[in-house]
């Protein structure tokens, strides 16, 4: 049997009035997503656990089959593992983000999207400056970075996403928490090396923001999580552009594959994606693509942008997909998002999203389209979120 999971980041979304009351799921031309549900069936599935915040790294992890309960340690040890930086059993890791705070409050949580060039050279300085046999800073990418500070595993801090706090003074979400004064101690001694700057007088020249603070946050050790195949017995792969996602792939022992002019944003390389999801399913038994433009849509408001993003998935993924699928004697084919970003209100939420699943032994339904309002008709309901893994892969639905 050979699967493919499609997963159009948070793609789901509410009726929108630019959309004619439509949601981008409904007014997008999306024909093979909705082969799947016509040849197969619809459902709706809770991904993100109560309690938990709605990252598309909780969210993926249950997509892919593992209680983020139990299982999720942080988004900054996933970015970790995507680097390939390992971490000792007390080291935690925490994303360091070159932010710019003005009079005390938090006035842009990426240092104005700081070029990659300045970003290095400010992270190459902090290093020299603050780093030690025990704080050691990883450059990353523009403002996304990682510190991991060994002797670590007693803390038990709190921190806050920078991104969470816009405009508002820092002075109230800074660290708390057994240990948090060398979180404090590390943001404040920062500060100093970045307020003289070079890199920053330059940036305020031209009218750019500073990186005045690094703000960490989104700490944890290292996952350990059962890889993929002594779970359910088969070998995967993944395609994506996502730092995140590409540290859940790592975790779970599936293999990686770049593709060139994958970006992560609208212009990405569908067809490229699509191409090489169709040749990876020669060689493994599932193969799971990630696109990250249906999200970044959703973050920006744009309810066109997003239903196009939607149509070239459709168009460069899914139909190449679906054929190259065909040529198999037994396949599965599931499609769904890992949460909803609806344009509204421009951010993820933990509301449940519809999945679209075909192939071999998948008893069809009534439904015909893929739609948020299919998947809640639906008499398939799965909560918790992980188990749906198991149902694509294992369950042989006899009538
Ligand atoms: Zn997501």
């Amino acid at each position: 049997m050979k699967y493919a999971l499609i997963l159009p980041d948070g793609c789901a979304d509410e009726p929108v009035p630019q959309l004619g009351g439509r949601t981008p799921l409904e007014a997008a031309r999306i024909p093979h997503m909705d082969s799947i549900v016509a040849r197969g069936r619809v459902g709706r599935v809770r991904t993100v656990p109560k309690g938990l915040t709605p990252g598309s790294d909780v969210a993926t992890l249950s997509v892919i089959g593992y209680d983020p309960v139990a299982h999720y340690t942080g988004r900054a040890p996933l970015e970790a593992v995507a680097r390939r930086i390992t971490l000792s059993p007390d080291e935690l890791v925490f994303r360091c983000n070159l932010v710019t705070v003005v009079d005390g409050k938090m006035e842009d949580f990426s240092a104005g999207h700081i070029s990659q060039p300045e970003a290095e050279k400010l992270v190459a300085d902090l290093q020299a400056k603050l780093g030690s046999e025990r704080i050691m800073f990883h450059t990353g990418v523009s403002y996304r970075h990682l510190v991991t500070i060994k002797d670590a595993d007693w803390m038990k801090v709190k921190c806050t996403p920078p991104h969470d706090i816009p405009g508002q003074p820092v002075s109230g979400h800074l660290p708390t928490g057994k240990g948090s004064e060398v979180l404090r101690e590390l943001m404040e001694r920062a500060g100093q090396v970045l307020a003289g700057h070079e890199v920053n007088q330059v940036r305020r020249d031209l009218g750019e923001s500073p990186a005045t603070a690094i703000w960490l946050w989104g700490q944890g050790a290292m996952p350990r999580l059962p890889s993929f195949r002594k779970r359910f017995g088969i070998q995967g792969a993944a395609i994506t552009a996502v730092d995140l996602i590409r540290g859940l792939a790592i975790s779970v022992g599936w293999k990686l594959i770049e593709v060139e002019g994958a970006t992560g944003y609208l212009d990405t390389n569908y067809a490229g994606k699509g191409e090489a999801a169709c040749k990876a399913l020669d060689d493994v038994d599932l193969v799971a693509v990630h696109i990250e433009a249906p999200d970044e849509a959703g973050h920006n408001g744009d309810a066109v942008a997003k239903t196009k993003a939607l149509e070239r998935i459709d168009e460069h993924i899914v139909g190449p997909l679906l054929e190259k699928l065909e040529g198999f004697d037994e396949w599965r084919v599931l499609c769904l998002p890992d949460h909803p970003t609806p344009v509204r209100i421009k951010t993820h939420t933990a509301d449940p999203v519809p999945f679209a699943m075909a192939g071999t032994g998948i008893v069809p339904d009534e439904a015909t389209e893929f739609t948020e309002k299919a998947g809640a008709a639906s008499d398939l309901h799965i909560d918790p979120g992980h188990e749906l893994m198991e149902y694509f892969l294992k369950s042989r639905h006899e009538g």
